[in-house]
């Protein structure tokens, strides 16, 4: 007994010592790896050894040739696509769901985790404004989450039309519609394949990416008796836009739409009180998607999915197998495994019970927040560059900047990224090449984003 005790002290610590060795380098390190992939092929390739080796070493080898070919996603002066940070109580709980190797399928075999993310559930449903009693279920991320809250529309909306998807499939079901902004997140259309229901039917949008009211009650219309999805995005990636959720769901609801919600990072707003504004009526939506490994800063990977109709979600997700052991008998609590698409399945909600237990409601205000201020701080700081020019309505934690032509503004983002202080992803919005800027981190501080200016200006200057 002790010799396996030891074995996992051994490993512990040395994944303990070179943790905090990674957080602590990240106040000062430079954003991007020193090493591409392929240099470090051999350090992790060769051929599989013939016999055991010791736990600790393994992890020590492990982490010291990982080290070069780490991105400094986690620091303060990252802010590529849309990432976030890790919050220190997430991340010790992200450990011990490690240690505890639950499988947080059912309720009864792992009351604990069952426990902690129903709870966790619960104060998301209360944050988010969203209807009591809705479900919640925890997934790798958004493009899960819209496959799943998708996956019980895609049922529900052939429900009423007596068409039975579980014994027909999908062969010779009425045609749905689903309707989707222009600038809605490639990922929707990537979980409407999996889905089988083909392309959407993509919907004009204003200068800031938002879904436009008369141009998506005329796709309604013309959409006739199909049945229909209406998935509408709460923050777009580069302009942090939120698609008028309420008045598009109520269009939406007339002609008997589901209406879902892409929140991967924007769902967040409503959590904070100076930002809720942006999405008046999302209660009224019928699912929402979300990412807790993005704004709630999480450990990767973490996605949300809410359902308003508990029914409608269990219908689409739920499985039966003798083995399955239900002590609650039919109409109990749900079983995890009735709200995801897996069966077994990481206690992803613990991280999220972390965080939020963490946070407290005003800290994740306080979170939602900083992120806008400090988006709001660097777009200010971008457009005081000379020739420099900021794209979007900054209302969120995206800008979308640009340098001049195509070509400069590529020049730019070239030079920021060689130089390494900050990260910023290069992106085409609107038909432009543009520099854009996700604040996700919680551990962004002011002299991060001061650091981060110096470092954009003189790649600036170093283009002339
Ligand atoms: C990131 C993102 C997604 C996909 O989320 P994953 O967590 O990467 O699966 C979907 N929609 C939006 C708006 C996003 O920002």
């Amino acid at each position: 007994m002790s010799a396996k005790k030891d074995a996992y002290d051994a490993a512990l610590d040395a994944a303990s010592a070179h943790a905090r060795a990674w957080l602590g380098s990240l106040p000062d390190r430079a954003v991007p790896p020193r090493v591409d992939a392929d240099a470090l092929a051999p350090a992790f390739g060769g051929v599989l050894p013939d016999g055991p080796s010791d736990p600790a070493e393994v992890v020590e080898a492990l982490a010291r040739a990982a080290e070069p070919g780490l991105m400094a996603m986690p620091s303060g002066r990252f802010y590529g696509w849309v990432i976030g940070g890790t919050l220190p109580a997430a991340l010790g709980a992200d450990w011990l769901v490690s240690a505890w190797d639950q499988n947080a399928a059912m309720r009864y075999p792992t009351p604990a985790v069952a426990a902690i993310e129903e709870a966790a559930g619960a104060w998301l449903v209360d944050l988010l404004g969203l209807p009591a009693g809705s479900d919640v279920g925890f997934v790798t991320g958004a493009t899960m989450a819209n496959f799943t809250g998708l996956a019980a529309a895609r049922r529900h909306v052939l429900a009423r039309r007596g068409w039975d998807l579980d014994r027909e499939g999908l062969a010779g079901a009425p045609r749905i519609r689903v309707l989707v902004g222009e600038e809605r997140h490639d990922t929707v259309d990537l979980a409407l394949r999996h889905l089988g229901l083909g392309a959407p039917t993509p919907v004009a949008v204003d200068d800031q990416g938002r879904i436009r009211l008369d141009a998506l009650a005329e796709a309604l219309t013309a959409a006739g008796d199909a049945p229909v999805i209406v998935c509408l995005q709460a923050g777009n990636v580069h302009s942090g836009a939120f698609d008028p959720v309420g008045a598009a769901a109520e269009l939406a609801h007339r002609h008997g739409a589901w209406v879902h919600v892409d929140g991967a990072f924007g769902l967040w707003a409503v959590a904070a009180p100076a930002l809720r504004h942006h999405l008046p009526g999302l209660a009224a939506a019928d699912s929402w998607a979300t990412d807790a490994h993005k704004t709630l800063n999480v450990p990767y990977d973490c996605g949300i999915v809410i359902v308003a109709d508990p029914g409608a979600l269990r219908a689409a997700m739920g499985v039966q197998a003798s083995y399955l052991i239900e002590p609650a008998g039919p109409g109990g609590p749900a079983d995890p495994l009735e709200k995801v698409p897996e069966l077994s399945r990481r206690a992803r909600g613990v991280p999220v019970w972390a965080a939020l237990r963490s946070l407290g409601r005003r800290g994740v205000a306080d979170l939602v927040e900083g992120l806008a201020g400090h988006a709001r701080r660097l777009a200010d700081g971008i457009a005081a560059i000379d020739g420099a020019e900021v794209l979007n309505d900054v209302v969120f934690t995206q800008v979308c900047a640009a340098f001049g032509d195509d070509e400069r503004t590529a020049a730019v983002t070239r030079a920021l990224l060689a130089e390494g202080t900050a990260w910023m992803s290069g992106s085409r919005w609107r038909g432009r090449a543009v520099l854009r800027v996700s604040v996700s981190n919680w551990s962004t501080d002011d002299a991060d984003v001061e650091a981060s200016l110096t470092a954009l200006r003189r790649a600036v200057a170093s283009v002339g």
